[in-house]
């Protein structure tokens, strides 16, 4: 039989080595069952000639106690449950003859992953058990090195036959050393892992090279073990292939491996859920991890995607060009990082008016300085509303200042002005006067006009004393009902009566009717004058007491005159 027939050009070229030194049998089946091909090596185990067997089932030369396990194995290979399987089963020759042999069978799949066909191998076991015996007496060079190894040293024959397994074998797999010794143990290894095994070992054995590889491998127990296998063909003293095989057990390594990966990815995880833009940079300010409310920040949603496809490196050339004024963001980011300093909340511009808040911390691994952590965080909204509340406040303050009818301060913004102005005055120890006025027979003008007319009466005193040209730091206020007030900082009393009379002749002026009045057809008023020079024991208040008592004087007086108090 030429297995050309059944080898694509290619693959029978790969394989041709193979082929030619194995002395196991290479078959295939149809989906039935059905020998499809086969190598010389099976005429030898069996006597049955290729042409008398080929369109024969398989069945027909196994061993009836075997038949059941086979067809069961075959069942599951159907369904789909496993893509190959390992037997030591017993074949009967054409003389009848028992044949011990270890046969492996596999799936040959199309795209589909569809059955089309079953491939396999058949060893002799009585043959291949003399292999090992062989090896035992023969070689013991091996023994010498490997003996003492952690590492499990074997040597095996090209169809994987353990030949030597060195004593480590059993502290890593749980196997005893003569279980071992003689199988096959790629039994042991996971079904996922056959694939790649056997594209291992033909490869390694056609390049005649040393290949490594990583696969799980069944402990006795069961349990998986990842292992990392180095193999390097060599000849046998017969000229025959065999295999060293150098395995340790990387399992716990694996797990490491496995746990960081998990850690990181937590951790990344945790890194992009978070609403503030993260910028990881290690010790040379290099970019290593930024998180999507990164991007957010300062491409304002939309680029995210378009740019992490276009790498790390575009993201931070692209952060530049949103920035405001990055030369001076670049030069205060340098003195952070040189001076490895600790910011918290730092404020800088992006170009669209938009206001971030930035913390800077360094990164210490080990006690070692490992880079910078930055934190972003879009505060404009924060910002807007920050200023709104000023102004409101603002807007408040000049309204709880300004008296609302009259359109002037009022007695509040009058008290804290004059609190505020004597604390300068008490420094210059300039004289400061004080006015106080009252409407005359107010009362009677409300009896007689209503309420109404009274308002709109202190409405036009208000606006008289608006069109009087004061000094820079005159106040004038309404100090409560109809009385006025006026602080002159910097005014003699002269100066203050000179003041009042402008006060009073303009109120004359204005000819507002007053019937009501026992003194004049019109509205007039009486002034109380006090004067002082402030001093830090001397209080505000006593100024204003003493204006009172002056303006007592000129209603006392009879009303619509000007009185200074004198405290002789
Ligand atoms: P005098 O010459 O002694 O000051 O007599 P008067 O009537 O002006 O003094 P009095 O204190 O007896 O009355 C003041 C009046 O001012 C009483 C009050 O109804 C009136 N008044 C105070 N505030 C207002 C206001 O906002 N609007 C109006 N229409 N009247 C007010
Ligand atoms: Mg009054
Ligand atoms: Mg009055």
């Amino acid at each position: 039989m030429d297995y050309r027939e059944i080898l694509s050009e290619s693959e029978y070229k790969k394989y041709e080595e193979l082929i030619n030194v194995t002395n196991a049998v290479l078959f295939k089946l149809d989906q039935g069952g059905h020998f499809l091909s086969m190598n010389l090596e099976w005429s030898n185990i069996t006597d049955y000639s290729l042409d008398e067997t080929v369109g024969t089932h398989f069945l027909r030369y196994v061993n009836e106690k075997d038949q059941q396990t086979i067809k069961e194995q075959f069942g599951m290979l159907a369904d789909r449950q496993k893509d190959g399987f390992f037997l030591e089963v017993e074949l009967v020759s054409k003389q009848g003859q028992s044949e011990y042999v270890h046969l492996f069978l596999r799936s040959d799949l199309d795209e589909n992953h569809t059955i089309i066909s079953f491939s396999g191998t058949i060893s002799s076991l009585s043959s291949r058990r003399l292999h090992v015996s062989a090896f035992r007496e023969n070689d013991d060079n091996y023994r010498l090195i490997s003996e003492n190894m952690t590492d499990m040293v074997a040597v095996m024959a090209e169809d994987g036959l353990v030949l030597y397994a060195s004593p480590s074998h059993t502290t890593i797999l749980g196997y005893e050393l003569p279980e071992y010794v003689g199988s096959y143990p790629m039994k042991h290894i996971h079904q996922d892992d056959w694939e790649r095994m056997f594209n291992f070992f033909h490869e390694m054995i056609l390049n005649w090279t040393t290949l490594g590889i990583e696969y799980r491998c069944a402990h006795k127990n069961g349990k998986y073990l990842d292992l990392e296998m180095k193999c390097t063909p060599i000849k046998g003293p017969n000229g025959e292939i065999q295999v060293v095989s150098v395995s340790r057990d990387i399992t716990a390594r694996k797990r490491a491996e496995a746990d960081l990966r998990q850690a990181n990815n937590k951790f990344k995880t945790l890194i992009s859920s978070l609403p503030y833009g993260i910028l990881v940079e290690d010790e040379n300010s290099q970019m290593t991890l930024y998180n999507d409310a990164y991007i957010d920040i300062f491409f304002a949603g939309g680029y995210s995607k378009k740019l992490h496809e276009a790498g790390q490196l575009q993201v931070l050339e692209e952060t530049k060009q949103f920035i405001e004024n990055y030369e001076a963001y670049e030069k205060q980011k340098k003195q952070i990082t040189q001076n490895r300093l600790n910011c918290r909340g730092d404020e800088f511009q992006l170009k669209d008016g938009r206001t971030i808040e930035r913390d800077a911390i360094p990164i210490e691994e080990d006690g070692r300085f490992d880079g910078y952590l930055w934190i972003f965080r879009d505060v404009t909204a924060k910002k807007i509303s920050e200023q709104k509340l000023q102004e409101a406040n603002q807007l408040f303050k000049s309204l709880s200042m300004i008296d609302g009818l009259t359109g002037i301060a009022n007695r509040r913004c009058f008290d804290e002005a004059l609190e505020n102005e004597w604390k300068r005055l008490t420094e210059v120890s300039e004289p400061v006067s004080l006015l106080l006025f009252d409407i005359d027979f107010f009362k009677a003008f409300n009896d007689l006009y209503g309420h109404l007319a009274g308002d709109a009466c202190l409405q036009k005193v208000g606006s008289i004393l608006k069109t009087i040209s004061w000094g820079d730091h005159d106040l004038i206020a309404r100090y409560g009902g109809e009385e006025f007030t006026v602080l002159l900082p910097g005014s003699t009393a002269e100066k203050a009566a000179e003041i009042a009379q402008v006060v009073k002749n303009s109120i004359g002026y204005a000819a507002i009717p007053h019937k009501g009045s026992k003194i004049h057809d019109f509205l007039t008023v009486s002034i109380g004058i006090s004067t002082t020079i402030a001093t830090t024991v001397d209080k505000p208040t006593n100024l204003i007491n003493e204006a009172d008592k002056a303006l007592y004087e000129a209603k006392r007086n009879g009303r619509n005159q000007i009185a200074v108090y004198s405290k002789y």
